[in-house]
């Protein structure tokens, strides 16, 4: 490309953007308005946006309302996941959804580095032993709509942090799964049941290795509880998996 004509304008328009962040003064991460450094969130974000930390849920990082004597939430007793560990930044709710939404849909490039830092954060413990990262896949038709997988550029920005190798087609998602919007935890999991495959060539790469699902949003943990049984079948020696946001059925 470079060269030609449609070469020189994308690096035209690249250098106009970068001169506009250079005047332009960073934005509120949420909600757009000027924020002191980039990848932030304005003050009243910052207070409305709900962190999850302990205590919680060992297994799926369910956060616990008070420290209690078990370290396993009843749905992990009752259902063992198939993961290792989960852990997500934040509650998913109306504070943090323009945050999450913004990052879907327009503002993935810059937000991806900042959202990665919190998930670096929120964690620290899983990625201490972890080998490799992957990212949740999009089925091709969606990943095509979209033209990209946000999951991705979270992992991708993750592995620059922490020095992680990352692998993003280690897991295809093999079966179009339809919208989990209005599904309960059962259907949820017949639904994403056999919908990820590690590919013959990527075993190799998956082969004994500490795994790191990354993905944007954690509802039931249905898929990542069907990507990681991939990931085991293909050989992986343990899969944990982590995200910005959790949905939690009191939000
Ligand atoms: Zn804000
Ligand atoms: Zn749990």
């Amino acid at each position: 490309m470079t060269g030609t004509l449609a070469g020189r304008l994308s690096g035209v328009r690249r250098a106009a953007r970068l001169a506009l962040d250079l005047v332009l003064p960073p934005l509120c991460l949420a909600c757009r308005k000027p924020v002191g450094e980039p990848g932030a969130l304005c003050p009243e974000c910052w207070g409305a946006i709900r962190f999850i930390g302990p205590p919680h849920c060992d297994r799926c990082g369910l956060p616990f309302e008070h420290a209690q004597a078990t370290a396993i939430c009843g749905a992990c007793l009752a259902h063992p996941p198939s993961f290792g560990r989960a852990r997500a930044v934040m509650r998913y709710d109306d504070a943090s959804k323009p945050l999450i939404l913004r990052f879907k849909n327009a503002d993935r490039v810059h937000a991806a580095p900042a959202l990665a830092r919190w998930i670096g954060r929120a964690g620290r413990e899983v990625l201490e032993t972890a080998d490799l990262l992957v990212p949740v896949p999009l089925h091709w038709r969606r990943l095509f709509r979209r033209r990209y997988n946000q999951s991705a550029l979270l992992a991708r920005a993750l592995s620059r942090q922490t020095g992680i190798a990352w692998a993003p087609d280690a897991l295809a998602r093999i079966k179009p799964t339809p919208s989990q919007g209005g599904l309960g935890a059962r259907e949820r999991r017949l639904n994403v049941r056999g919908a990820f495959k590690v590919p013959p060539r990527r075993r190799p790469l998956v082969w004994g290795k500490r795994i790191v699902l990354i993905d944007d949003v954690l509802t039931t943990g249905a898929t990542l509880d069907s990507a990681a049984r991939a990931l085991l079948r293909a050989g992986a020696t343990g899969v944990d998996a982590l995200a910005i946001a959790r949905v939690l059925k009191a939000d």
